[in-house]
C-alpha cells in the first residue's frame, strides 16, 4: 500500500502550480491540486489576462483619433462598460476551464478549499459551508499560492481605496480617479482608465515611475503618459483619504487635495503565506515574507517546494511557470533543472508599452564600468503621417570591451512584442557587431534597433 495518499500535493491552481502539477502527473505520479478560488490564478482571474483586455479596450479611443489623420470621418462611438465586463467576464471562464481541462487531462486530481499544512506531509483542506476539514497525505509538497494586493494600512481611510482586483469588477466606470504607486500596476491602470475616458491622475512617492527600469524609459514614459492626458504627480503621497458628499478627497503629502470618485492602490503585492500552516511544517519565510526556497526551489524542509510570487523572486507569470516545470522536470522525471533568473524579459503595458531586457544603463555601469549606450527618439510612422505628438525610445547598453549587448529597451508600439524576440539574442550573449550584422526589416520600428551606429554621448560630454 502506498505510504501516502498523493505523490505531490500543490497548493494553489495558479500558473507555477497548475504547470508543475501537469509536468508532475504525466510522469505517472499521482498529483492533487488545491484551490480556494478559481483555476488559473491571479495571471487568468485578476492579473495580465483581464489587465490585457482592458489594455485593449482602452485603446481604441486614441485609434479613432489616428483614423482621422488617416481620413476616417469621426464615428461618435461610445464605449459600454457592462457590455465590456460580460465580454471579458466570459472570455477569463473559459480560459479558467482550459485550466481545468489541462489539469484533468494530465491526471491531475483538483480539490476545491483552502488547504493548510497540518505537518510537513499532511493537508486538510477546508469543508465548503461548515463541512469537516478534508484530511490528505502527501510525499511532496509545492506551495504555489502566489502574492495579494498590499495596501498601506497606515493611512487613515485607507479602507474607501480599491486595488487592482476590484478594478476589474467596478460596477461603473468612474469619471475620476486617483491611483497611488509608480509600479507596473499603476502605470498600466492609469493608461487604461485614460484611455477609457477617465480623469486620470497617477501619484507617486519616488523621483520618477517605474523603479528599477532604465532612467531615459522611466523619462520617457512619464512624459509620454502625460501628453496622453494623465497627471502625473510625483514625489508625494497620502496623507489621508476622507469620503465626502460627492467622492473621495486625497489629502496628499504635499498639502493638494484630490477629489476623485475612486482611489486605487497599486502599491505592490505580498507573498499570500497567510493560514497556510507553513509555520507549523517548519517552513522558513525571508525578510520580505517570502517562502524561501534555493536554486531549485526546495525549502528549509525536504519535503517541501515553493514556485512563483509566494517566493518573491520575479514576480512575472512566465518565472512562475518555468519554476514551476523545473521543479516537476527534478522531482519527478530525473532530470535536475533549475530555471535561470537571468535574462528574464519583461513588458510594461503602459501606453505607450515598454519591453525590456537586461541591465539599465545604471546598473550596467555598476557592474560593468564603462558601457557605451545607443539611443534614439523619433515619431512611430504611423503618427508621422498625420502629425501625432507621440515619440518612441529605442536604447541599447553595451559593455564597452566585450562590446556584448548587456541591456534592449523599447518604449513604443509593439514593443512588448519586439522584446521577446530581443531577448533571445542577449540570452545568447549577442554582440553590438552580432547584432549590427542582422539586416532591417523595412518599414518598422524595430529595424531601428540594428541600424543604430553612433554611440549616445551624455549631455554635455
Ligand atoms: P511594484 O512593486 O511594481 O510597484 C509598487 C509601487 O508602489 C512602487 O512604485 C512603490 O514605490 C509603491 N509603493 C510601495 N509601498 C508604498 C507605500 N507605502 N506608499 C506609497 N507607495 C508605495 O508593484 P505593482 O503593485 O505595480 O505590481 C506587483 C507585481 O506584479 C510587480 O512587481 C510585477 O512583478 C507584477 N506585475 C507584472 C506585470 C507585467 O509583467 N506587465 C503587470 C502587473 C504586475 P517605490 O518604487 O518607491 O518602492
Amino acid at each position: 500500500m502506498a505510504k501516502f495518499d498523493y505523490d505531490l500535493f500543490v497548493i494553489g491552481a495558479g500558473s507555477g502550480g497548475v504547470r508543475a502539477a501537469r509536468v508532475a502527473a504525466m510522469s505517472g505520479a499521482k498529483v492533487a491540486v488545491a484551490e480556494e478560488y478559481r483555476v488559473g490564478g491571479t495571471c487568468v482571474i485578476r492579473g495580465c489576462v483581464p489587465k490585457k483586455f482592458m489594455v485593449y479596450a482602452s485603446e481604441f479611443a486614441a485609434f479613432a483619433k489616428t483614423a482621422e489623420g488617416y481620413g476616417w470621418s469621426p464615428s461618435g462611438a461610445v464605449f459600454d462598460w457592462t457590455k465590456f465586463l460580460l465580454a471579458k467576464d466570459r472570455e477569463i471562464a473559459r480560459l479558467s476551464g482550459i485550466y481545468v481541462t489541462n489539469l484533468q487531462n494530465a491526471g491531475a486530481e483538483l480539490l476545491h478549499g483552502k488547504a493548510r499544512l497540518v505537518d510537513a506531509h499532511t493537508v486538510a483542506i477546508a469543508g465548503k459551508d461548515g463541512a469537516e476539514d478534508r484530511t490528505v497525505t502527501a510525499d511532496k509538497i509545492l506551495v504555489a499560492t502566489g502574492g495579494r494586493p498590499f495596501k498601506p494600512t497606515e493611512i487613515p481611510g485607507v479602507e474607501h481605496a480599491i486595488t487592482s482586483e476590484e478594478a476589474f469588477h467596478l460596477p461603473q466606470l468612474p469619471k475620476r480617479i486617483l491611483i497611488a504607486g509608480g509600479g507596473y500596476i499603476a502605470v498600466e491602470f492609469a493608461g487604461i482608465f485614460n484611455g477609457l475616458g477617465v480623469d486620470t491622475t497617477l501619484v507617486y512617492r519616488g523621483a520618477n515611475i517605474l523603479r528599477g527600469f532604465d532612467d531615459d524609459v522611466r523619462a520617457h514614459v512619464a512624459e509620454e503618459m502625460k501628453k496622453r492626458g494623465i497627471k502625473v504627480v510625483l514625489g508625494c503621497q497620502h496623507d489621508r483619504i476622507e469620503k465626502t458628499a460627492t467622492g473621495l478627497a486625497n489629502h496628499m503629502t504635499s498639502g493638494h487635495v484630490v477629489e476623485t470618485d475612486v482611489v486605487m492602490f497599486a502599491t505592490g503585492r505580498k507573498p499570500y503565506v497567510d493560514g497556510l500552516g507553513l509555520e507549523t511544517a517548519g517552513v522558513t519565510l525571508n525578510d520580505a515574507g517570502a517562502v524561501a526556497v534555493d536554486g531549485f526551489s526546495k525549502t528549509n524542509v525536504a519535503n517541501i517546494w515553493a514556485v512563483g510570487d509566494v517566493t518573491d523572486r520575479i514576480n512575472l507569470t512566465p518565472v512562475a511557470i518555468r519554476e514551476g516545470a523545473a521543479f516537476a522536470q527534478t522531482e519527478f522525471h530525473n532530470n535536475p533543472t533549475s530555471f535561470d533568473h537571468e535574462m528574464v524579459a519583461s513588458a510594461v503595458f503602459s501606453q505607450p508599452p515598454v519591453g525590456s531586457v537586461g541591465l539599465s544603463e545604471a546598473d550596467a555601469r555598476r557592474q560593468h564600468g564603462k558601457v557605451d549606450i545607443y539611443m534614439s527618439r523619433f515619431r512611430p510612422m504611423k503618427t508621422t503621417f498625420y502629425g501625432g505628438d507621440d515619440r518612441c525610445l529605442i536604447k541599447l547598453v553595451v559593455a564597452a570591451d566585450s562590446e556584448k549587448i548587456l541591456g534592449c529597451h523599447v518604449v513604443g508600439p509593439d514593443s512588448p512584442e519586439i522584446i521577446q524576440m530581443a531577448a533571445i539574442a542577449l540570452k545568447m550573449g549577442v554582440t553590438k557587431p552580432q547584432w549590427d550584422s542582422t539586416c532591417a526589416v523595412h518599414p518598422t520600428l524595430a529595424e531601428e534597433l540594428v541600424t543604430m551606429r553612433e554611440k549616445h554621448l551624455p549631455v554635455g560630454a
